[in-house]
């Protein structure tokens, strides 16, 4: 498919659900894709990139910036306590905000720094219990929680399950981000971004429809929720 078709894609899906054009951020989700697949994206004028491990982006990204202006990362995969502090050095944005824990950490950090990355809390819609996120009912409390912190928490993330309607799930989390007051959706990946956007998505997380298929079995991490 590749990058046009998806920005396409994207536009009539705005238009679609009357929203304005350029209001959906597309991550290009570029995690254990070959580095000069990568590189022709940024070559077609793509910044906005996402990689699910902390380490992996750690070794691939710094060339990349040194030669390519305005990239904007996105950590879209679970975060250890102990690689926050990497983390948050290296990315803009954190979607996968789940814990007391973390947000203590990150915290912690943001104060030593006097920055912190933009914050996604991921909720567990489908209530998996192999997946990361809070669950539903849980998510009310734990965005007070962040805020008490003072972290700059933008919005509401999710994966939903594989073998439902993602419709449902992006409803779900929509609602739960309206009566939080946040107005960042982080939702859809390349099997269902336009429904995603129907339901409010600001952000779209698309890895193989724009880089092609990864291999089997790769980008998968036990009890990440990322089935891939
Ligand atoms: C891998 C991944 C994606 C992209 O998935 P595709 O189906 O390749 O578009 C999106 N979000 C998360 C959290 C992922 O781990």
């Amino acid at each position: 498919m590749g990058l046009n078709e998806i920005t396409a894609r994207i536009r009539q899906a705005e238009a679609a659900a009357g929203r304005a054009p350029g209001s959906v951020t597309l991550i290009a989700v570029s995690k254990v894709q070959p580095a000069a697949r990568v590189a022709a994206v940024l070559e077609q004028g793509h910044r906005v990139f996402g990689e699910n491990r902390v380490q992996e982006a750690a070794g691939r990204w710094p060339p990349f910036q040194a030669r390519y202006d305005g990239i904007s990362l996105h950590l879209i995969g679970p975060l250890q306590t102990n690689k926050a502090r990497q983390a948050v050095g290296m990315f803009d944005a954190i979607h996968s905000l789940d814990r007391p824990r973390l947000a203590q950490t990150l915290a912690r950090l943001a104060q030593e720094r006097g920055s912190c990355p933009d914050l996604f809390i991921q909720v567990n819609t489908g209530e998996e219990p192999q997946k990361a996120g809070v669950a539903p009912g849980e998510t009310d409390a734990f965005v007070a929680e962040c805020r008490a912190l003072d972290l700059p928490v933008r919005g509401l993330m999710c994966i939903p399950p594989v073998d439902e309607e993602p419709s449902l799930h992006f409803a779900l989390l929509a609602k739960l981000a309206a009566r939080n007051g946040l107005s960042g959706l982080s939702m859809g990946m390349s099997a269902d971004f336009e429904r995603a956007i129907a339901q409010g998505a600001t952000h779209v997380r698309v890895g193989s429809a724009i880089f092609g298929a990864r291999e089997e079995g790769e980008g998968l991490l036990p009890g990440s929720g990322n089935r891939f």
